[in-house]
């Protein structure tokens, strides 16, 4: 009986554990755990994956990938003996076992996984929404006090991706891909200048450093991130844009700020 209370609280676990990977691109690793297994997120160094694995006491059983860029594949092992989930135009640089276009859904050791697609920061864009958590595993899509990057994607299917995310629940809790906070609260402040939220946040991120860094959630990001609210009037003006601008021009003038930020 006592046998099978602790089996149980085991196999009731499930939470997403995210590691700092020493580098300079800042990158955020994660193990969705779901009992006894983990599912490695764009594992940088496979290494240091299994070392986080064996220190949460798990085991690694699939490899899910958002996007094809380097520093989010560069740890998938050449011999994988389970599921490699992932886009299919990350075909070529890695095998996949389960190709991941369009929306989807499959369970991982009995809890639900929704895949979302979200091309913008790349055309091979997908971000992973764990309903039971609720957390989303959003790559480099939707960062704290950011967007990603739209070099090798587009600005406007990016926007479109983020919109659909908004729809998501307030409580979810985000974790991507790269250790962004810091100067992203930074960037916030020089469009809209310091305000109540982003002196929490500056606040939360001078106590921290990349390994302690508060998790957000999705309400947290609605009042800090301006790309989450091209429709304020307030921004448009610190942008110089006119009122009746669209919220697509609000975000693709927003970016183009961060980029030469
Ligand atoms: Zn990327």
């Amino acid at each position: 009986m006592m046998y099978a209370v602790a089996r149980g609280l085991s196999t009731m676990t499930h939470l997403v554990h995210r590691y700092f990977v020493p580098d300079s691109l800042r990158n955020y690793n994660h193990l969705v755990i779901a009992g006894s297994q983990a599912a490695s997120i764009d594992p940088f160094n496979w290494a240091l994956a299994l070392q986080q694995a064996r220190s949460m006491g798990v085991e690694i059983t699939e490899i899910w990938l958002t996007h094809g860029h380097g520093d989010h594949i560069a740890g998938v092992p050449e011999q994988f003996d389970g599921p490699v989930r992932g886009h299919p135009d990350i075909g070529s640089r890695c095998q996949l076992t389960h190709q991941l276009e369009g929306d989807s859904r499959f369970e991982f050791n009995g809890y639900p996984v929704q895949v979302i697609a979200t091309p913008g920061h790349t055309f091979d864009h997908v971000c992973f929404f764990l309903p039971a958590i609720p957390a989303l595993v959003a790559g480099d899509t939707l960062f704290n006090a950011g967007v990603g990057n739209t070099r090798s994607g587009d600005t406007d299917t990016l926007y479109a991706s983020i919109e659909r995310l908004k729809a998501l629940p307030a409580a979810t809790r985000l974790y991507n891909g790269h250790d962004y906070m810091p100067t992203n609260v930074q960037f916030t402040e020089s469009i809209v200048g310091p305000t109540e939220v982003t002196r929490r946040w500056q606040e939360a991120c001078a106590s921290t450093d990349e390994h302690s860094r508060p998790v957000t959630t999705l309400g947290d990001e609605q009042a800090l991130n301006l790309f989450l609210q091209p429709e304020s009037g307030q921004l448009k003006a610190a942008l110089d844009l006119p009122a009746d601008s669209s919220p697509q021009m609000v975000f693709r003038s927003l970016r183009q700020r961060r980029d030469q930020w």
